[in-house]
């Protein structure tokens, strides 16, 4: 790897010395400009998928699991679904589905509540589900889109699962995506009560003030130097972040195989070939007559009933 560009992209915890307070901090600049090469997304949306793609590199840094991790946005707005994952090696994709009328119509500016609003709609969904490569286990948790960013809704999320007050802030441009977030973890017997309320009043303080400019451009250092000035902060070292599609002619056999001979075969007769493209990544996978034959030789599929590419 370039030295000079491994840095670039990526997620580092840290604590606030001998406090119960952590963190974890994320930049990224190749991966977000590689996510979203193949689409064109409108500044709203591409603004809105970048915080969501910062949002699941954040929640795979505080969540320890082995496997991948999706967020998933859903909601009547302008953007109907949108979708993020990051697996526990931070290998993200992620890909958001909009109205082009319905985005157009936006009031310009961008970041704003009523833009968020109107983005997710009135009764938008925010999902996040693991899937744990140990024993296969699978949990989720949902809960409404809140408040008028996704850092809030992220907010919601933490103090609903996880039980821990955590302050999050998000943002994304055309160049980059970033995001921190800070927890209020259990505190042991001996802890002063109200010493430990005033340092995490001071945390909280510390990450609202900080702009979405700064946590975009500032070096890691000098932003948590602004938000944390009182204390004395260890930070860990970086783990790289990167763009990467699970996507995989397996995985788009196994999806066709689910779609049945009869549903792929008329895809056939009137297309001449098959062609399935990845929505994360746009690749092209195609399927000539006799690949589609090859497929549906053995009888039904055993192997599973993966029925998405995602
Ligand atoms: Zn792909």
């Amino acid at each position: 790897m370039n030295p000079q560009t491994a840095s670039r992209d990526e997620v580092r915890r840290f604590i606030v010395e001998n406090r119960p307070v952590r963190g974890h901090w994320v930049r990224l600049e190749g991966a977000w400009r590689e996510l979203r090469a193949h689409r064109d997304y409108p500044q709203p949306v591409r603004e809105l998928l970048g915080q969501a793609v910062a949002a699941s590199v954040l929640l795979a840094a505080t969540l320890k699991f082995r496997g991948r991790l999706t967020l998933q946005l859903q909601g009547n707005g302008a953007v109907s679904l949108l979708v993020a994952q990051c697996t526990d090696d931070y290998r993200l994709r992620a890909v958001a589905r909009f109205d082009e009328a319905a985005v157009a119509a936006l009031p310009a500016g961008g970041a704003s509540g009523e833009t968020f609003r109107r983005l997710v709609g009135a009764d938008g969904r925010f999902a996040v589900t693991v899937e744990a490569d140990e024993r296969n286990t699978r949990y989720q948790g949902i809960v409404p889109l809140s408040g008028d960013s996704l850092a809030a809704s992220l907010e919601a999320y933490f103090s609903r699962s996880e039980q821990l007050p955590t302050r999050v802030l998000l943002a994304a441009d055309g160049e980059r995506g970033g995001g921190v977030l800070v927890q209020k973890l259990p505190q042991d017997a001996g802890t002063d009560e109200s010493q430990m309320t005033e340092i995490w009043k001071q945390a909280e303080h510390g990450i609202e003030a900080l702009s979405a400019e700064e946590l975009l451009h500032c070096p890691v250092e000098e932003l948590l130097g602004r938000g944390f000035a009182a204390h004395d902060m260890r930070l860990f070292r970086g783990t790289p972040v990167q763009f990467e599609c699970r996507c995989s002619q397996g995985r788009v056999t196994s999806l066709l195989r689910a779609l049945g001979p009869d549903e792929v075969r008329d895809v056939l007769r009137e297309q001449g070939a098959v062609t399935v493209t990845c929505e994360f990544c746009h690749r092209p996978y195609r399927f000539e007559e006799g690949d589609v034959e090859a497929l549906f030789e053995d009888g039904p599929d055993m192997g599973g009933n993966s029925t998405a590419v995602h």
